[in-house]
């Protein structure tokens, strides 16, 4: 147990809650049995209150997963003990302990000729926390990794073993929980084949081509990217990522009057592209493609908070509208801002729940005060266009306007209560955005 101040992982914020990391799940079982209050942290890469615990904060980081190419330390102390997947060859599923990284799974997965359907920008990521706040990557087709979720196993609140599977009618309840249904100890999720992804990146393209061509550009890959630090009135980059039959066409030479860029180039202009994944078209494996940065490098020093609003595609051009005018109120904050496409899937608590999404994705700088004031600014914009805050970011939204938009809501928090009647697992987060 220890009882010094844990930060996240951009430490903007210090955790509630006395941190615990067993080395065993038996240990794991017996803490939350005692405990009033439990919650579980990640990789840490959240930026709001949706770890903090008012009593007990687990860590299966110790009981997580390491490739050999990946094995570093998760902390100081005890070595990570390796929790090997199983991947079942026939049906292409695998379990994986809840704490294991994108990037350890990846790796685990390619070395037998398989891989995931998509990744966040950032492999260092948790599978468990990416999948509780709904984590997406980029694509039209691509829906956050929750969807590709067919089972998770859980300690619930007494301390016992329950296994939720996608044959039960609830599971869609499960898939993004935040947290609230118990300890998640390990996934089973469905992969696909191993395949290649080659990107190239675009730029400058002038704001105002990207909102006539949104549609046309969205389409120009398997996943697709547009960063602008909206200090001009430009994109700087256009990130256009290619699979599977997508490999064989030849590249534009521009996309909406931006150059092919013929340098590798960092999602923050300016800054060195060596921990940025591979570009100029060269193909590689998905996960050395698709996440915008390197496994085996650390993307930044953390210096940075991040705040999203995920939007309803039909409201694609008035947000991107809204999006380029918010160039004013977020003057000096802005390191850099980034539109992505994510697919519709039917998880009660994502906000892609049967709708195909748009987000506007902002990494600011590193103060709190100034990001605070700036977050109504952002509210303003893309609430009135039925912009639902990410799970794990910061917002100024209000928990009234956006319960409405979760019409299974009330359906989640049954489910929470059956498993969890005295709420072990909730916190001040759950309680305000689910009841
Ligand atoms: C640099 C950076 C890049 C990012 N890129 C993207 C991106 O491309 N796309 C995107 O959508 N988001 C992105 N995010 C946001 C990030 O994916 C989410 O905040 C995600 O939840 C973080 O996962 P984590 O493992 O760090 O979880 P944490 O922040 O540690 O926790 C998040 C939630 O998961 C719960 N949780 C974690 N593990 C368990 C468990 N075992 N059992 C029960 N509950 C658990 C926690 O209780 C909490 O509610 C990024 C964040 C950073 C810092």
């Amino acid at each position: 147990m220890s009882t010094a101040a844990i930060s996240n992982w951009s430490g903007s914020r210090t955790l509630a809650g006395t941190f615990l990391a067993p080395t065993a799940l038996d240990d794991a079982a017996e803490a939350v049995a005692r405990s009033t209050h439990v919650r579980v942290a990640g990789s840490r890469h959240s930026f709001n209150d949706v770890v903090d615990s008012a009593e007990t904060l687990l860590s299966l980081e110790h009981l997580a997963y390491r490739h050999p190419r990946l094995a570093v330390p998760a902390s100081g102390d005890a070595p990570p003990s390796s929790v090997e997947p199983q991947l079942d060859p026939t049906t292409g599923l695998v379990r994986v302990s809840a704490g294991t990284r994108y990037a350890d799974l990846a790796l685990y997965l390619h070395d037998r000729g398989r891989a995931l359907p998509n990744f966040a920008s950032l492999p260092h990521i948790s599978i468990a926390g990416s999948v509780a706040t709904a984590t997406h990557g980029s694509g039209r087709g691509n829906p956050a990794l929750s969807a590709s979720l067919t089972s998770v196993e859980l300690i619930t609140a007494d301390g016992s073993r329950r296994t939720l599977a996608d044959d039960d009618p609830s599971f869609d309840g499960a898939r993004v929980a935040l947290g609230a249904l118990g300890v998640v100890t390990a996934m089973t999720l469905r992969t696909v084949p191993a395949y290649d992804v080659a990107q190239s990146v675009y730029g400058p393209v002038p704001f105002g081509n990207v909102v006539d061509a949104f549609d046309e550009i969205s389409g120009l890959g398997y996943s697709v990217s547009c960063f602008t630090t909206l200090r001009d009135d430009e994109f700087a980059s256009i990130w256009v990522k290619r699979a599977g039959t997508e490999l064989d066409g030849t590249w534009p030479a521009e996309v909406a009057g931006g150059p092919a860029m013929s340098e590798a180039f960092h999602p923050i202009p300016g800054v060195d592209p060596a921990n940025a994944t591979a570009q100029l078209g060269e193909p590689g494996p998905s996960w050395d493609r698709l996440p915008h940065f390197r496994a085996d490098h650390m993307p930044s020093a953390g210096e940075e908070i991040q705040c999203e609003y995920l939007v309803p595609r039909p409201n694609a051009a008035r947000a991107l509208e809204a999006f380029r005018r918010l160039s004013e109120p977020l003057a000096g904050l802005v390191q850099v801002a980034e539109v992505r496409s994510i697919a519709a899937d039917t998880a009660w608590m994502s906000p892609m729940y049967e709708q195909e999404c748009l987000a506007f994705h902002f990494t600011l700088v590193r103060d709190t005060p100034r990001v605070a004031a700036a977050l109504p600014h952002l509210e303003a914009a893309f609430g009135p266009l039925e912009g639902r805050p990410h799970w794990g970011k910061v917002t100024a939204a209000d928990p009234a306007r956006v319960r409405p938009l979760y019409p299974r809501r009330t359906d989640f928090l049954e489910l929470a209560l059956g498993l969890d009647p005295e709420r072990k697992f909730s916190n001040d987060f759950v309680r305000r955005w689910v009841g």
